[in-house]
């Protein structure tokens, strides 16, 4: 069986990547160079159709150590990963974690062979750090550390395209229970600084659901962190892959939005609020 990849274009230079399950991937070409931004759970010949449809050099950006991110990346020899999330993706490589972490919507995934997953990477780790900017022509595209979700968090701002790779730092959904992530007081400052960038760019792009937001997802994100930190928010038992934390905001169980319309919301710890 051979996993199928597929590229959607969304911006001048930006480009959708899917495989299978429920992270996707992107392509920022420039007409010099380009920039991979992550590589998913790591099945299937990824390497081999971005070489094929795009024919130029590029370099690999992993936005964090999650293994639904980070786990192709052993078909590179270097990839950009910031060094605080590297431990956390050596975590999760086991072929058998993947496969029950993409069961949820891979439903057939055991009729996969192994030999379609790719291994634990052997290369080297470039530094990714707030700052930098990678040059690719006429597109630039500028880092902006955004720890919260993983301490390593980075979000992507290409430029001439007006838009911000916001990952999973930022979301409907936005994570901060895990032992990597940040207190939701500590996240509030990341949120406030991605406000400071807002004149910046108009276009939110993630790699769940969706994968696009309105701007407006950094507001709601902060408004609900505060009431968290409040203690008024509505504090809803919500269970992940065996494990019990809360979600902020009233939503819909079928469809994961929220109730009244906004779409930030934040699943946390009691342990790890301020
Ligand atoms: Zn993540």
């Amino acid at each position: 069986m051979k996993v199928h990849f597929t590229k959607e274009q969304v911006t001048e230079h930006i480009y959708r990547i899917r495989g299978i399950g429920d992270a996707c991937m992107y392509y920022i070409h420039g007409n010099s160079s380009g920039l991979l931004i992550d590589t998913a759970y790591g099945v299937g010949d990824l390497q081999s159709f971005i070489d094929t449809a795009f024919d130029q050099p590029y370099e690999v950006v992993i936005t964090h150590g999650h293994a639904d991110h980070a786990n192709g990346i052993a078909q590179w020899k270097e990839v950009y990963l910031n060094r605080l999330d590297r431990d956390l993706y050596y975590t999760k490589t086991a072929i058998s974690l993947r496969r029950i972490m993409l069961k949820r919507t891979v439903p057939d995934i055991d009729t996969y062979p192994d030999t379609e997953f790719q291994k634990q990477f052997l290369g080297t780790f470039k530094d990714i750090e707030d700052g930098m900017i990678f040059d690719l022509g006429n597109c630039t595209v500028q880092t902006i550390g955004a720890p919260g979700h993983t301490q390593g968090m980075m979000v992507l701002l290409v430029r001439e395209d007006r838009t911000a790779l916001f990952g999973d730092a930022c979301g409907v959904c936005t994570f901060l229970f895990k032992p990597e992530s940040s207190t939701v007081a500590e996240y509030c400052r990341t949120l406030q600084k991605l406000q400071s960038y807002e004149d910046r760019f108009d276009i939110v792009l993630r790699q769940h659901g969706t994968c696009s937001s309105a701007k407006s997802i950094t507001d709601e994100n902060l408004e609900t962190a505060k009431k968290i930190i409040a203690g008024t928010d509505a504090h809803l038992p919500f269970d992940y892959l065996g494990e019990h934390v809360w979600m902020a905001e009233p939503y819909d169980p079928a469809t994961g939005m929220r109730k009244d319309g906004k779409s930030g919301n934040i699943v946390y710890s009691m342990d790890k609020i301020k």
